[in-house]
């Protein structure tokens, strides 16, 4: 049997559209819900030969906001997906959840649907900062969801927290951790805000109306964390991560591991074989198209189909596995290249280790002030890539292939 593969659902739905947002996300189609359940499992069926002599390792529902779609929908597409394709013994299913749409019973409906894993968006413990970021919950909300998650029998609850708001001084940003430790989640992941173009909030900072996010005190809140975090017994796997033992998310990992992932749902992401590719964005675009399709259409909903040229492969596999704290062996990145780490990206690499910003042996990591630059050093290691791949003919043999052509639904 092939390796498992991952399967990501994108649930595009929201009650409010927050202004830091750009993901797809839409607030007001809640009409749309049961026609997207159909199109959802209609385009799982599709995937059967995608899926076909493989098991499926982890489901992972994102969004929007998947814990405002019926449990019901939920438990109907992880029967089909049981149907499709064997779950491993130990299969994650995780969904992210809202605080302010977390009642008891639709918790216990979606531990009834398989979902084995709840990521709870709680963002912050101060409700001045949760009336920034427009969302719609309060910090009793997040305390009452994970009690209700418990009872439910969720064994694994994470808590998603965003600092270096604007104006947030950093004892706030502590309080809010200090406020998630106290109920005992099993997992943390921390995020910085960003200001994406298009966003409301880019808009508001460019008026003047709000001041930008301070990079050097965001970079003071991640240490923080990752302090109060460890000293509380979370263990830091990944950037923007923390779990205790045994909780590190399957399904994420599935992502920074080179793994495939298929992906259902408007606007959703998939990796197959090398190939990167995305749904058709918009929820009543994707439902056309999905019902649209002729049989035989593995992806009906796809939108378009992108290989990376070779040095952005190579990069982006260095990149997403120094979003691990293991890193990686040298010999993982020749298993996967068939060339030596050295020959590809040695010269850059020990620059990297001698500003300190990586540890070569026994395995390639990020050290602590690594963790603050990783973007910086992705962006090093693609201009290193972009002189050494093309003469590296053995490389070029591993790279994906091209996208091929196809047609792209009407
Ligand atoms: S709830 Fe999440 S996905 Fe929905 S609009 Fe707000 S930030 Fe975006």
């Amino acid at each position: 049997m092939a390796e498992p593969l991952a399967v990501y659902v994108h649930i595009p739905f929201c009650t409010i559209k927050c202004g830091y947002c750009d993901f797809n996300a839409y607030a007001g189609m809640d009409a749309l819900k049961d026609a997207y359940a159909r199109a959802l499992l209609r385009e799982a069926d599709a995937a059967r030969p995608l899926l076909a002599g493989r098991a499926i390792a982890s489901v992972g529902f994102g969004g929007g906001t998947p814990g405002e779609f019926p449990a019901q929908h939920i438990a109907a597409l992880l029967e089909r997906l049981r149907d499709l394709a064997p779950f491993e013994p130990g299969a994650e299913v995780t969904l992210e959840v809202n605080p302010g749409t977390s009642s008891p019973p639709y918790l216990r409906g979606l531990r009834a649907a398989g979902v084995t894993r709840l990521s709870i968006g709680a963002q912050s413990f101060r409700a001045a900062e949760l009336a920034f970021l427009d969302r719609i919950h309060s910090p009793e909300a997040t305390a009452a969801a994970v009690a209700a998650a418990r009872d439910a029998g969720f064994e694994s609850v994470s808590l998603d927290l965003i600092y270096g708001l604007p104006g947030q001084p950093l004892g706030a940003w502590l309080e809010s951790i200090r406020a998630a430790l106290r109920l005992e989640p099993d997992h943390v992941s921390c995020y910085a805000l960003t200001v994406e173009d298009g966003t409301p909030l880019a808009a508001r900072i460019a008026r003047g109306d709000v001041e930008p996010p301070d990079p050097d005190l965001a970079a003071d809140m991640y240490e923080a964390a990752s302090a109060l975090l460890d000293a509380a017994g979370f263990r830091q796997y990944e950037l923007s991560n923390w779990a205790r033992p045994g909780h590190e998310s399957r399904h994420n990992r599935a992502y920074w591991t080179d793994r495939d992932y298929l992906a259902l749902g408007a606007g959703a992401h998939g990796y197959l074989a090398g190939e990167r590719y995305e749904n058709i964005a918009h929820p009543r675009a994707y439902i056309a198209a999905v019902e649209a399709a002729p049989p035989g259409q593995p992806r009906p909903a796809l939108a378009r189909v992108t290989t990376p040229a070779l040095p952005a492969q190579v990069a982006d596999w260095l990149a997403l596995r120094l979003r691990l704290l293991e890193g990686f062996a040298p010999a993982e990145f020749e298993r996967r290249w068939a060339v030596p780490l050295e020959a590809a990206a040695g010269s850059v690499l020990r620059e990297l280790a001698e500003a300190g910003l990586l540890e070569l042996a026994p395995r390639v990591r990020l050290t602590a002030r690594g963790r603050l630059l990783h973007g910086e050093i992705a962006a090093r290691l693609l201009v290193c890539l972009e002189q050494t791949a093309p003469r590296l003919p053995r490389l070029a043999a591993r790279a994906a292939p091209p996208a091929p052509p196809y047609a792209a639904p009407k």
